[in-house]
């Protein structure tokens, strides 16, 4: 170890970024000597409404060394294979944005081309015949992704539904074991060096904490990143207009289905989560266009009787203009949101973690790594934000002021060249490693009703009679896996008997 090496880190905050970083950076640095000491407000309370998560949850919780035959009973998980979009198009209407392939490649061309061509000659496909998970998800049914078995479920990914509250609590236990300290402490504020960079933390009653590096997972507030350093924050509400949400929890009326629900609503949208124990439900709207009464009115005559008074919660679309200042990281709510409607947020707290380590500083803090994780994870953000947006500004709905303003409202110059290349050849060009790919884009498109004039023309180099074989032949083998697996209930009940 150079003698520059952090010796020393403190975490602000213990919801699910927290504990979340406090697990990897203990794992990271392991043998290092790096002392790292969370400390938690025993009075503030966590935002644990973060419910949905997407495939790369499971590396996360691989790298941290989890077991999942312990974590999914103690988080009451549920197992998640895509979102299924109720009423965005048009009232009535509903379409898949599943995990994992999509059909087969032919000669290497992208299934969805293929499928563009397929409808071009009339024969009228449709998304989830040709994607297990989506397959499976209407079928209430649960395979496991399986790399030896060609076929479907090789390319099957799958995510959780989790109870934040509890992942939060599993995830310190485990980060506690690995040695890191425990505070709880509510921090007064951050006291400044003259360089700017924090030199320690007081805490309320007495007493400080100092360290080299300073995360804040403090959520909205940003205690460290904008309360002491005054990142700034680039306000998104013109794109994305959403500022409130209502969450209630409602008991099961039926088994749990293997994957989130997005309905659209008068005002934003509502999820429907379902978790062993309980469903979990919110409305996130905009106070532009609803107020509070009317949205709990609206969310109620849609979920019935809640099992819990609907907890609100304020917020403003957008990211910290610096995520990364001096001496500190804001990861988590400390350093933006995004309605959770492709649930990123605790994927972002993943991601924002991968690249710290990517990034590690020593003591000198050079500014131009600093620039690069901040360029990094801007471009993150921003990739997303459009992502989410697609979803509302290529609606058919004018049946109220929310949506007649979604068409209405500018966007941002990527997107707009995002959608003027699809709507010409089918092709959004996402670069090597975002995080939603082309095929991502494809299934919102396709079930927003949004066709391309044209499809890559290398798909008419392939034989089109065999192709046209093929399509049968893999809406056949996905009926196959359904047809063997058990139902979601029956294969959580096998994992919750096995940890028992
Ligand atoms: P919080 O949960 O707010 O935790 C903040 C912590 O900081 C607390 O422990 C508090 O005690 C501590 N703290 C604050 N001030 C002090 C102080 N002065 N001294 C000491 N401690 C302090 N994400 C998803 O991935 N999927 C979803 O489906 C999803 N749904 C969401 C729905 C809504 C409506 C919202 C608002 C968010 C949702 N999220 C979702 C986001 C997700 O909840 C958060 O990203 C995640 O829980 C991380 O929160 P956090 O740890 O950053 O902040």
């Amino acid at each position: 170890m150079s003698d520059r090496s952090i010796r020393s880190i403190a975490i602000v905050g213990g919801g699910t970024a927290g504990w979340m970083a406090a697990c990897l950076l203990s794992q990271t640095l392991r043998g290092t000597g790096c002392a790292i000491t969370l400390v938690e407000s025993p009075d503030i309370g966590t935002v644990g409404v973060g419910e949905a998560t997407i495939p790369p949850i499971f590396d996360f919780l691989k790298l941290i060394e989890v077991d999942l035959d312990a974590f999914i009973p103690a988080t009451q998980a549920t197992f998640k294979l895509g979102i299924k979009f109720d009423d965005w198009r048009a009232i009535g209407d509903s379409y898949w944005h599943p995990f994992g392939t999509f059909g087969v490649s032919i000669d290497r061309r992208p299934f969805h081309h293929v499928f563009h061509k397929a409808r071009a000659q009339g024969l009228d496909p449709t998304a989830p015949q040709f994607s297990l998970a989506a397959a499976l998800g209407d079928a209430g049914r649960l395979a496991h992704p399986d790399p030896r078995v060609p076929g479907p479920l090789a390319g099957l990914r799958q995510a959780l539904h989790f109870d934040a509250v509890l992942v939060a609590r599993f995830l310190r236990d485990h980060a506690e074991r690995r040695g890191v300290r425990r505070l709880e402490r509510e921090v007064a504020e951050a006291k400044l060096r003259d360089d700017g960079f924090i030199e320690a933390l007081a805490l309320k009653g007495g007493g400080e904490l100092a360290a080299d590096l300073y995360i804040d997972c403090s959520g909205f507030r940003g205690l460290l990143i904008e309360q002491a350093l005054g990142a700034g924050y680039e306000d998104w509400t013109r794109w994305l207009p959403c500022d409130r949400a209502l969450a209630a929890p409602t008991a099961h009326a039926g088994p749990p289905p293997p994957y989130t629900q997005a309905v659209a609503m008068d005002a934003g949208w509502r999820w429907r989560i379902p978790l062993q124990h309980r469903v979990g439900n919110g409305y996130v709207y905009s106070s532009a266009f609803i107020d509070d009464g009317a949205a709990q009115d609206e969310l109620l005559s849609a979920i019935g009787q809640p099992l819990a008074e609907p907890r609100k919660l304020s917020f403003t679309a957008g990211r910290r203009k610096t995520m990364w200042s001096r001496n500190c990281v804001a990861l988590g709510l400390a350093s933006g949101f995004l309605e959770p409607l492709e649930s990123t947020s605790i994927h972002l707290v993943c991601s924002g973690l991968y690249k710290l380590l990517d990034h590690f500083p020593d003591r000198d803090f050079a500014s131009v790594n600093i620039a690069a994780y901040n360029r990094a994870l801007a471009d993150e953000y921003e990739t997303y934000r459009d992502f989410i947006l697609l979803h509302y500004c290529v609606t058919a709905r004018d049946d109220t002021a929310f949506w007649r303003d979604r068409t209405a409202a500018p966007l941002p110059d990527r997107l707009a060249e995002r959608l003027e290349l699809y709507r010409a050849c089918g092709r959004v060009d996402a670069k090597p490693g975002e995080l939603f790919t082309d095929l991502s884009w494809f299934y919102i498109f396709e079930g927003m009703g949004v066709t391309p004039k044209a499809y890559d023309p290398l798909v008419d180099a392939s034989n089109f009679q065999q192709v046209r074989a093929v399509l049968p032949e893999l809406t056949a083998r996905i009926a196959a896996v359904v047809a063997q697996s058990p139902t979601h209930e029956a294969a959580l009940a096998a994992i919750v008997r096995r940890s028992a």
